[in-house]
């Protein structure tokens, strides 16, 4: 089965209504089937770390940087939100993170992943996957008329019409 069927099967299987679409709503549903909390979480990231996933023992943690455009924070949400549903390789990455997102998360062994700008990483199966999972909701949201509701908290008309202009699915 090609990976867009899979995709779209894990999809349908969340049995949510995309005419209600709100990011916030979307996660309380995924945390309803899945019986664990998704902590979303922004922080100031440098530029170049789009967002972190750690696997804890009770819980999600979803970390975005908050100093990117409301709708690549979106995105990058949605991004790593595709990784939990889609039960992706967790890899060791206390190494890799700034040391204010240790300080939050009192874990034993940080297991997670990390977007960051990295050609390996775009390259990877699961990133890749993940993506394609964003691109599916956007396409159903586009189909529910629920475009805005990728736009985070800027919504002013400018903003959309720049995004509708410009179809900018991906970054
Ligand atoms: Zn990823």
């Amino acid at each position: 089965m090609a990976v867009s069927d899979t995709l779209k099967e894990v999809i349908d299987r969340l049995a949510y209504d995309f005419n209600q679409f709100e990011l916030a709503h979307f996660i309380r549903h995924i945390e309803r089937l899945q019986r664990r909390e998704i902590l979303v979480i922004p922080l100031p990231f440098e530029p170049g770390l789009s967002a972190v996933w750690i696997r804890a023992e009770t819980a999600d943690y979803i970390f975005y940087n908050e100093r990117t455009h409301p709708i690549h924070q979106t995105h990058n949400i949605l991004h790593e939100l595709a990784h939990i549903l889609l039960d992706h390789t967790c890899w060791p990455i206390e190494q890799a993170l700034p040391r204010e997102l240790l300080e939050l998360v009192a874990t034993a062994s940080l297991q997670g992943r990390l977007r960051k700008a990295d050609p390996h990483l775009r390259a990877d199966q699961e990133e890749q996957e993940a993506e394609a999972f964003v691109f599916l909701i956007q396409k159903r949201l586009v189909t529910a008329n629920r475009m805005t509701q990728l736009m985070g908290q800027s919504s002013s008309i400018d903003a959309l019409r720049q995004w509708v202009d410009s179809m900018a699915f991906d970054e």
